[in-house]
């Protein structure tokens, strides 16, 4: 892996313009909600694009499944804890119970037609591999967060 110190501000911004077009497409707004100034983070840059990619492409299906006239959002935002920086990425699409929480992380897990299930799992184990942590919440009907913590670059 070939870690190099980017700044979080342009990390969010380069993801989330990659991923706009399709969302706009699906019917849903993705906005950069706050960037706590000045971060940077020592990462393999292309394998944490990744796991922000999947987790907004992850969003954008939940808001999908939710149907067609539901107006989608799916806020990301990066706020300072002591020397982690927390990325959240947060959608209204259609939620989770708590039994599909508990196996969200686990290979081969989907409840979709096309699914691989993976997306989830090598997320979790890139940022496991960066020293860092990720979080899943849910709440049915209503949407879902995740949170993922990376230590910021010293
Ligand atoms: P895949 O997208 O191929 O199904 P993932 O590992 O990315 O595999 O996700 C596993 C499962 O977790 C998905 O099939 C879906 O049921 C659930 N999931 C993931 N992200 C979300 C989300 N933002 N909202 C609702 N369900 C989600
Ligand atoms: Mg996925």
């Amino acid at each position: 892996p070939q870690k190099s110190v980017i700044s979080v501000a342009s990390l969010l911004k380069e993801v989330v313009l990659l991923t706009e077009s399709e969302a706009l497409m699906k019917g849903c707004e993705i906005s950069i909600k706050e960037v706590a100034p000045q971060m940077s983070i020592a990462v393999d840059v292309k394998q944490i694009k990744q796991v922000l990619l999947n987790m907004i492409k992850n969003a954008m299906e939940a808001i999908e499944e939710v149907g067609n006239e539901h107006s989608g959002q799916i806020e990301v935002k990066a706020e300072l804890e002591e020397k982690y920086v927390n990325i959240s990425i947060r959608d209204n699409g259609k939620g989770m119970d708590k039994a599909m929480l508990a196996k969200l992380f686990s290979p081969f897990f989907t409840t979709k037609e096309k699914g691989t299930g993976l997306g989830l799992s090598v997320s979790y184990r890139i940022i496991k591999n960066h020293r860092g942590t990720i979080f899943a919440d849910s709440i049915k009907g209503v949407g879902t967060i995740f949170v993922i913590s990376l230590p910021l670059a010293t």
